[in-house]
């Protein structure tokens, strides 16, 4: 990474994440608050870096020690929060998994 300083806050790291990926996935709630410049900063190489590693794994023999504990932190924190939640077949809202849609649709 690039920068001129290592990033090391692994924790504000990972609440960053969860939060970040509770807004993609539009995840209802209290407002999250928003990602600090540096968190945002992160988490945007953390995407790049995965995405390119998904069309061309060879790339991930550059990735330096931040890196690789960053994505990993990242892959951990996605599946995470996914594996939390579950979207509803009729309208597609976003809920707690084994809740109920915020929207009232039955099953
Ligand atoms: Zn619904």
């Amino acid at each position: 990474m690039n920068l001129a300083y290592a990033p090391t806050d692994y924790d504000g790291l990972a609440a960053a994440l969860q939060g970040f990926f509770e807004d993609a996935l539009k995840v209802p709630g209290p407002p999250r608050p928003p990602l600090s410049l540096a968190h945002e900063m992160w988490i945007t190489r953390l995407s790049e870096l995965d995405e390119l590693l998904s069309v061309d794994s060879a790339a991930a023999r550059d990735l330096d020690e931040a890196d690789v504990r960053g994505l990993a932190l990242y892959r951990r924190e996605r599946q995470k929060v996914l594996s939390q939640h579950e979207s509803c077949g009729k309208c597609g809202s976003v809920y707690r998994r084994g809740g109920f849609c915020p929207r009232g649709c039955r099953g």
